[in-house]
């Protein structure tokens, strides 16, 4: 890595004041933001706040205020299928990056909290989303000591970096008033972890030691208040990534799936998404597992762990899909239901012509081509009403 660009050095040499709102731009020099005093956030988040405009498809505002911790020198582990890795450190600056398909325009913090004092009620959830740096624990401890104390009535979900943390700092961030506390696991295997997220791309995380944060996060902050970010289509078998699912329900907690997409710029920007069958099935089969009280044990699997059975009386699982609520994009939940996410990330895993995680209520339309993508082959697709 050519050293003027290594580690942020172009950024912090130049120290460019910031604007207002800095809106990510690879054509002018990155001005220099550092967290706690600036956060960076998701586009659905900035314009439903007010600080950008802009349209979404099908969708007026997201109801998860999704806050990333923002350095020159980015996020220090490589993850393979992340626009935020490493290598690009050559090819972009952090705060230019794009992460889960969108940019992630960055504002001072205090501007933030004024906007949410001033009474904007959209937004059900707030979430730090922590990256590898050695600053990243004590400002997000920052961050939400802040938030806690100026909008209290907004519950904060933590997305934690396990790689710099020990029990204690989860135990600091219960004592702050985190709500919950998350682990991107992102890979269901411990050798698809360690060729994404590990050694395979020399980075530092270990599926260790994310097992023993997210073990200490399940007895720290107790049941349906942690969970688990799990990729569909990294090469795992459906069963494997439904094992995982499974033990995080066994344990009390949630898993919050996402359909692999090649984000632009990431090391595995050339392969495939998920395909949709395979999408749809896991999404389906998660839903029934964490809400409908439901197991693997009763589904059945194909010598190469594909989900052909999902073990309930077509009836019900026709009324499962014709609710639609499966197939909406799952995270922590905000103030409608305890199985609908406020973190609705709006075409984060996939573009809206064939979307993935549904960020609204699937209609009748949408559901019709759900159940299409879940049995391809069937001839009768339609949803009873
Ligand atoms: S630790 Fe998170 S933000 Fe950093 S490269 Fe990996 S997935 Fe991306």
């Amino acid at each position: 890595m050519p050293r003027e660009v290594h580690n942020g050095a172009r950024v912090n040499a130049e120290a460019a004041p910031p604007p207002p709102v800095y809106l990510p731009n690879n054509n002018i020099l990155t001005p220099l933001m550092r967290s706690p005093e600036y956060v960076q956030m998701s586009t659905a988040a900035a314009i439903t706040l007010g600080i950008m405009p802009g349209r979404m498809h099908r969708v007026s505002c997201t109801r998860c205020l999704n806050l990333l911790l923002t350095y020159p020198e980015g996020c220090r582990a490589n993850c393979a299928y992340c626009g935020l890795a490493r290598h690009r450190e050559a090819e972009r600056d952090y705060a230019d990056r794009n992460f889960i398909r969108v940019d992630w325009p960055a504002v001072p913090y205090g501007e933030v909290l004024r906007i949410m004092e001033r009474g904007d009620r959209a937004f059900h959830r707030m979430c730090i989303s922590m990256i590898t740096h050695p600053r990243s624990d004590d400002d997000t401890r920052v961050i939400l000591e802040q938030w806690v104390r100026r909008v209290p009535e907004v519950p904060v979900s933590i997305l934690s970096n396990p790689t710099t943390m020990q029990r204690r700092d989860i135990e600091d961030l219960k004592r702050l008033g985190a709500d919950i506390f998350t682990v991107a696991l992102d890979a269901a295997t411990p050798e698809i972890f360690d060729r994404t997220r590990g050694k395979g791309v020399v980075s530092p995380h270990s599926w260790d030691h994310y097992w023993e944060i997210l073990l200490a996060a399940a007895e720290i902050f107790g049941p349906e208040k942690f969970g688990a970010h799990l990729i569909v289509g990294m090469g795992e078998t459906e069963y494997e990534l439904l094992s995982v699912v499974q033990k995080l329900r066994d344990l009390g907690g949630h898993s919050h799936l996402f359909a692999f997409f090649p984000e632009q710029g990431s090391l595995m920007d050339h392969l495939p998404a998920v395909p949709r069958p395979q999408w749809r099935r896991v999404q389906l089969a998660r839903y029934l597992i964490d809400y409908r009280g439901h197991r693997i044990e009763r589904m059945a699997f194909d010598d190469e762990g594909k989900l052909v059975d999902f073990g309930l009386p077509q009836e019900e699982l026709d009324a499962v899909i014709a609710a639609g609520v499966a197939f909406r994009t799952s995270g922590c939940p905000g103030k409608f239901a305890p199985d609908i996410s406020a973190c609705d990330r709006p075409y984060g895993d996939s573009p809206p012509r064939d979307i993935a995680s549904y960020p609204f209520a699937p209609n009748r339309r949408d559901l019709e081509k759900i159940r299409k993508q879940l049995w391809p082959s069937e001839k009768i697709q339609k949803i009873p009403s």
